[in-house]
Parts: structure tokens; C-alpha cells; sequence
């Protein structure tokens, strides 16, 4: 890698919301431009260099169409490092909610007749079409958490965020749990943290926006959940607003005998 690494920040099908929160680093961002060679940032500047090799690629949203896929693909080519940013890019996010209906159904429904000149497919995140170097998760990715990795590639290196879900940041916050003390669906247990329990820490339960931990227990959180007497249907709706891929089927496979077998919720 040169010492200015060439830089491309991209977003597919996306709400770029994951770019601002790169445009948010109000204080880092002149160092930042100068640190990286940026050839192409569509969002923030208007002269972009789509021919140049990339030393590294961060790309944003999901693969949603054709185009998005044609993108992609060009950008992993040209690319050393490909990073996905963002929950969309990682796992779907919140434009993988629905993929289980048709989406020529929904084409339909949103566009009448117009719908057949709409390039627009199932909601993959990055890794489905190509290979992906480093996943940054988060709606959006948290600043801290993109600087650290911008901090690390510049010294030839990539962080390692620790991989312990929200629970754990709530905690050390002191927070009073909010599904033990308040019956409410609280998906904390089941989501990678980094963002430090900003949700519980307002008193609103965490509805997974990082997306799923790691070795997640899911059985022991799926019978801490039922044993406060809320339903599948409502851990499931929740569970599955920003990574319904990566989490639907492992509540869909939960039996509901589960709640049978001990109340987590009281010895925990
Ligand atoms: S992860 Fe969130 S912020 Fe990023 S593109 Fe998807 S919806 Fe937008
Ligand atoms: S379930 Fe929610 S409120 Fe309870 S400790 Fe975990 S993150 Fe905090
Ligand atoms: S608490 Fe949960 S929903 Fe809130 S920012 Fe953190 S991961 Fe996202």
C-alpha cells in the first residue's frame, strides 16, 4: 500500500446514511483528507476518478439491483481491501425486512404500471456477490468505530472490536433492564455492542441496529423473552427489522416448548 492509500467510499442501495455519519467526523475530517488519497466519494465531492486501482473500497447498502451488482463488482476488481459498512452492507439491514414477499408484488404495489422499467431485486448484503475483506456494522456505523479502522488500515492493520453484545456495555452503563424490569422486547442480549447501549441507556429497548453478536444464545434468550410473556410474533418482529436474514431463521427454528424447560428470566 503507497503511503496515502487511494480511497473509494461508495453506497449501493442504501439511505447513505452510513456516508454522513463519515461526513459527521466534523474534527477528524481534514485530517482525514489529508491522510487518504480519496479518488472517488460521490457524496462529498463532485470531480471522482471511477478508472483508478483502490487500495481500499468502503461500500455501503445492499445489492438491491442489477446495478447495484454491476457496482459492486467493479469496485471489488479495482479493490485491495473491500469493507462493508454499515448493518444494510453486512446483513441486509432494514431493505432485507421483507425479502420473504415478492418483490415483483411489491414492485408492483409501489410503482403500478411503471413497475416493469424498475431495476430492483431481493435485498443482499455485499458478501452474497463477492469477497468481503472487513465488515463494520451499525445504522449507522458508529464515528469512533470508523476512525478506529481508518487509524488501523493506515498503519497496515485492521482493529478488532471487541465481540460481546449490548448486554454487556448496559451493563457496565448500570442500567436497570429494561426486559426483566419492564417486560419489553430487548434484543441487547442477541446484538453486537459498540455503539455503548445508547438505547437502554435512554430507556428505549435495543432493537438490534449493530446486528447479531457472535455466538449469540439464542435458546437462552429466546426463554428469557417468552418467560416475560411475550410472544414469537413479537420477538420475531423486532428481531428481525435490521438482520432479518441473519436472525429469522434461528427464531424461526426456536420450538415454543422452550419456555417449558425453566424461567431463565428469574435465576439471571
Ligand atoms: S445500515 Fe442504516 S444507515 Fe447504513 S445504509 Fe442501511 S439503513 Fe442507512
Ligand atoms: S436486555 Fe436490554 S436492557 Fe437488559 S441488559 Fe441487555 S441491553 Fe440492557
Ligand atoms: S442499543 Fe441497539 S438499537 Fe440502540 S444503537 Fe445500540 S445496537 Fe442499535
Amino acid at each position: 500500500m503507497s503511503n496515502k492509500p487511494r480511497v473509494g467510499i461508495y453506497g449501493l442501495t442504501s439511505c447513505a446514511g452510513d456516508q454522513l455519519a463519515i461526513l459527521n467526523c466534523e474534527d477528524e475530517l481534514l485530517s482525514l483528507a489529508s491522510a487518504l488519497d480519496i479518488k472517488s466519494w460521490v457524496m462529498a465531492q463532485s470531480v471522482n476518478d471511477e478508472e483508478s486501482e483502490l487500495d481500499i473500497a468502503f461500500v455501503e447498502g445492499v445489492i438491491g439491483s442489477d446495478r447495484d451488482l454491476e457496482t459492486l463488482r467493479s469496485v471489488r476488481k479495482r479493490a485491495t481491501i473491500l469493507i462493508a459498512i454499515g448493518t444494510c452492507a453486512v446483513w441486509g439491514g432494514v431493505a432485507a425486512m421483507k425479502n420473504h414477499l415478492s418483490r415483483e408484488r411489491m414492485r408492483e404495489l409501489v410503482y403500478g404500471d411503471k413497475a416493469e422499467h424498475i431495476d430492483i431485486q431481493k435485498a443482499l448484503p455485499l458478501k452474497a456477490a463477492v469477497d468481503v475483506d472487513y465488515e463494520l456494522a451499525g445504522c449507522p456505523i458508529e464515528k469512533h468505530q470508523f476512525l478506529t479502522l481508518v487509524g488501523s488500515l493506515l498503519h497496515g492493520d485492521l482493529p478488532e472490536f471487541p465481540q460481546v453484545p449490548v448486554c454487556s456495555e448496559c451493563k457496565m452503563n448500570e442500567n436497570e433492564c429494561l426486559l426483566v424490569h419492564r417486560e419489553e422486547v430487548c434484543c441487547g442480549a442477541l446484538t453486537l455492542a459498540g455503539c455503548g447501549a445508547r438505547c437502554p441507556s435512554l430507556n428505549i429497548a435495543c432493537v438490534g441496529c449493530h446486528g447479531p453478536v457472535e455466538e449469540a444464545h439464542y435458546n437462552a434468550n429466546f426463554r428469557a423473552l417468552r418467560a416475560h410473556n411475550l410472544s414469537k410474533d413479537d420477538i420475531m418482529r423486532k428481531m428481525s427489522i435490521f438482520s432479518s436474514p441473519a436472525w429469522m431463521p434461528k427464531v424461526l427454528l426456536q420450538d415454543d416448548s422452550l419456555e417449558k424447560e425453566g424461567d431463565y428470566a428469574k435465576t439471571n
